[in-house]
């Protein structure tokens, strides 16, 4: 793909039914889908997709940090649309992702329904039009749906670290990376713990002189256990059943943990246990074990799998630093602790700003009300998708649509079922689309409820949970299977002031 066939000088004016912003797994998706149903029905496929980068892929186009990859083995990873028999292994790495993403968006007749290098920067409801406007720097564009499929992981959170500004060395984020960055006789500190740094600091130990690893909280790891697959696995999987009897077995072995995030003692105790063992098989020394050991609830923030990570710290080359990052004094970074390391680069593996969205600035909904002013206690939504006061907007991978123990593609196809379907009806009736607070409401209360039992309440801080209310917004604190019961499905009833479904 030849990302300027697609970059259009100007794109002021453009109308069309369904105006998409982000080509990651969600936007692209539903683009094939929606290309899929023109070619059923023979109707226009009128929609556009507005990416900001010049390429497709999302969170696996800007994560190109070394050893970046899933945790949800590849098979389940991937659109059950556009099943893949050739993966290479049990887990797909960042660059497998993005090529099988590539390939989506050019052999299903995407591309030309896309927009790269379009940085929405105002998306506003005009009420008398019933329709969306939304500028970027290029133009503007009008549509009767928008649907913001802009990703959870994708606005790189950087602490607020006092004197970091002035840092003589280089400062990266694991979500920017430098692939030409040689760190051969560098002093690194790597800031963070969760799954990128866990993923990146294996590479950081072999390539630079010394590593020093700011630990705020440590995390559990367990096993990963990937491999490549065979080629009579891969020529096994030329047969579609054998496929879906793969996903299959991945999904429900992932949604039997779930009893794990509910705190149930049995569960949560095997969990534990695969842990400590993890941690006791790869760590002889006892004061580094111990230091390595959380004192949070196991499965409050998510769980990293590694092979390499432990094996990483015990190398001379490595310091674990069991305290944050508090300041940077010219070369020197300076820990909770009061340590004092000296260092030449900084990387930051310190999250993204999934509780409160960039873009939820940009949106104005009925009433000039702003997203980020209704979101201003955390996201709400009604069925994790819909938002009063929000006419025809559709937000993909938003409030409680993410996961803690599945695959977050089996969450966006829900999500795409459920737009399709509201998409077909305002087809029909082209009248606004609007949830009624109240079925917010109840939703939302619901959903408290369920996420009182759960072990992502249980104390620890994550970006599952929003520091603003202490509501968790991001998870859905259920079984991904209830995600499908419950939101899979668009239900006109509800916006004409139907009681909301049971969950
Ligand atoms: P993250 O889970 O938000 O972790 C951020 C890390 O930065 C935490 O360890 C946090 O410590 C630490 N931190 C923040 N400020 C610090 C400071 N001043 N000093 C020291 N440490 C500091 O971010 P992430 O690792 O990029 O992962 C985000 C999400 O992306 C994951 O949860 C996962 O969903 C996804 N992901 C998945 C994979 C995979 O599939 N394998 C790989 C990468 C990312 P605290 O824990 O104390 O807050």
């Amino acid at each position: 793909m030849t990302a300027a066939e697609h970059e259009p000088e100007h794109s002021a004016g453009y109308e069309v039914d369904t105006l998409i912003v982000g080509a990651g797994f969600a936007g692209l998706g539903l683009g094939i889908r929606l290309r899929r149903r023109a070619e059923e029905t023979g109707a226009a496929a009128s929609f556009l997709i507005l990416e900001r980068a010049h390429d497709v892929g999302g969170t696996w186009r800007d994560n190109v940090y070394p050893g970046v990859a899933c945790d949800i083995p590849s098979h389940l990873y991937s659109y059950s649309f556009r099943t893949k028999p050739d993966w290479s292994h049990v887990y797909p790495s960042g660059a497998e992702l993005q090529e099988y993403l590539r390939e989506c968006a050019r052999e299903e007749g995407v591309l030309p329904h896309l927009r790269f290098g379009e940085t929405v920067t105002d998306a506003r409801w005009d009420a008398d039009a019933g329709r969306w406007l939304v500028t970027t720097p290029r133009g503007s564009y009008r549509a009767r749906a928008l649907v913001s499929a802009v990703g959870r992981l994708s606005e790189p959170r950087v602490p607020g670290i006092k004197g970091l500004h002035t840092f003589t060395g280089r400062v990266l984020h694991t979500a920017a990376w430098d692939s030409s960055l040689a760190l051969r006789d560098k002093r690194v500190g790597l800031v963070g713990t969760g799954s990128s740094g866990v993923q990146l600091l294996p590479y950081l130990a072999r390539e630079a002189a010394h590593v020093t690893v700011f630990q705020r909280s440590a995390p559990y790891v367990v096993p990963r256990g990937d491999r490549a697959y065979t080629l009579e696995e891969q020529e096994r999987f030329t047969d579609p059943l054998e496929r879906q009897r793969m996903r299959d077995e991945i999904f429900w072995q992932a949604e039997s943990a779930f009893p794990q995030r509910l705190g149930e003692p049995e569960a949560i105790g095997q969990l534990h246990d695969r842990a400590r063992v993890h941690l006791e098989s790869q760590v002889a020394d006892p004061a580094l074990r111990a230091a390595l050991t959380p004192d949070y609830e196991i499965g409050c923030k998510r769980v990293p799998l590694s092979d390499e990570f432990y094996p990483a710290l015990t190398r001379p080359n490595v310091t674990l630093e069991a305290s944050a990052l508090e300041r940077v004094d010219g070369t020197t970074a300076i820990a909770g602790s009061g340590a004092r390391h000296d260092l030449d680069v900084l990387v930051f593996a310190t999250g993204f700003h999934a509780a409160r969205p960039p873009f939820a600035d940009l949106v104005t909904g009925r009433d000039g009300i702003r997203l980020a002013e209704h979101w201003a206690q955390g996201m709400r939504a009604y069925a994790s998708i819909v938002v009063a006061g929000f006419p025809n907007l559709f937000v993909l991978d938003g409030p409680n649509a993410s996961l803690g123990h599945n695959s977050a593609i089996y969450m966006i196809e829900a999500q795409l079922d459920y737009v399709l379907g509201a998409l077909d009806h305002l087809e029909r009736t082209d009248a606004p689309l609007e949830i009624p607070r109240a079925a917010e409401d109840a939703y939302l209360a619901a959903l408290d409820a369920a996420a009182a039992d759960t072990v992502w309440l249980s104390g620890c801080t994550s970006w599952y949970v929003d520091e603003r209310s202490g509501r968790l917004t991001l998870l859905w604190p259920g079984y991904a299977h209830t995600f499908r019961e419950r939101n899979g499905t668009f239900d006109a009833a509800v916006f004409d002031g139907a009681p909301i479904p049971a969950r």
